[in-house]
């Protein structure tokens, strides 16, 4: 029902000669893995381009030297080491107030420069917070930084630099573990096309390590549906900032 809903909806914006962005964000990278070549073959087959929020810390040339032959593929920067330093039952955080500011801000620094190096021509000046969380006061220093873009989860909100969210999370995390309903992902999508307060671009986000049969059928459903259609363009993280 959705997924049909969803289609009539892009057919009429089609019809009236317009079209939606959309936008992808796979977190958690560190090392080639098979999860990682099904994700990056899945998107190449129908030229989805990738956002891939890569964890500085433990990263290094393997998973270079793989995205190196993704050309689709660009790459965030997903905090520093992805633990977690909030007291229960405070939810997990890595970019709080926890520990000093100067200590998280090395952190992001050092993680920045590291992808930099290790991704020259791919790297993204984009932090995309681990779970998502970011402490306002972290925010303000990123463009001293050097960040110039900001991801988290949800509607965007005014920042001292540019941000691209995402907005529909593939996962059901405190459920199943797996993959949300395809009939509850296809009804998200088109809650946000229908809603009056639009985003600059939807954005999908997945995590290709703990993908079940459910989360990847998905996406090879949405990509099906989506990316020849001529209501929408899926676009690149810097394409849609340049704009
Ligand atoms: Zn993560």
């Amino acid at each position: 029902m959705s997924r049909n809903a969803l289609e009539t909806h892009l057919d009429g914006l089609a019809q009236k000669g317009r079209a939606v962005t959309l936008w992808l964000r796979d977190d958690d990278a560190v090392l080639p893995t098979p999860a990682l070549d099904r994700l990056l073959s899945l998107t190449e087959a129908h030229a989805v381009p990738l956002t891939l929020a890569v964890i500085p810390e433990e990263t290094g040339a393997p998973l270079a030297e793989r995205l190196a032959s993704a050309p689709l593929a660009s790459v965030a920067v997903h905090g520093w080491s992805h633990r977690s330093y909030s007291a229960p039952p405070a939810k997990k955080q890595e970019l709080g107030l926890d520990r000093p500011l100067e200590t998280v801000t090395g952190e992001l620094r050092a993680g920045l420069q590291k992808l930099r190096q290790l991704y020259p021509t791919q790297l993204l000046p984009m932090l995309v917070p681990p779970w998502n969380r970011i402490a306002p006061e972290i925010v303000e220093q990123l463009p001293a930084l050097g960040f110039t873009a900001l991801s988290v989860f949800g509607r965007e909100k005014p920042a001292p630099l540019a941000v691209l969210n995402t907005h529909v999370d593939i996962m059901d995390w405190h459920g199943t573990h797996g993959g949300k309903p395809a009939e509850a992902l296809f009804g998200e999508v088109l809650d946000y096309l229908a809603s009056e307060k639009s985003v600059p671009a939807i954005g999908i986000l997945t995590h290709h390590l703990v993908h079940d049969a459910g989360a990847w059928d998905f996406l090879e459903q949405l990509f099906a549906l989506t990316a020849r259609h001529p209501a929408c363009c899926w676009a690149s993280a810097s394409d849609i900032l340049a704009v």
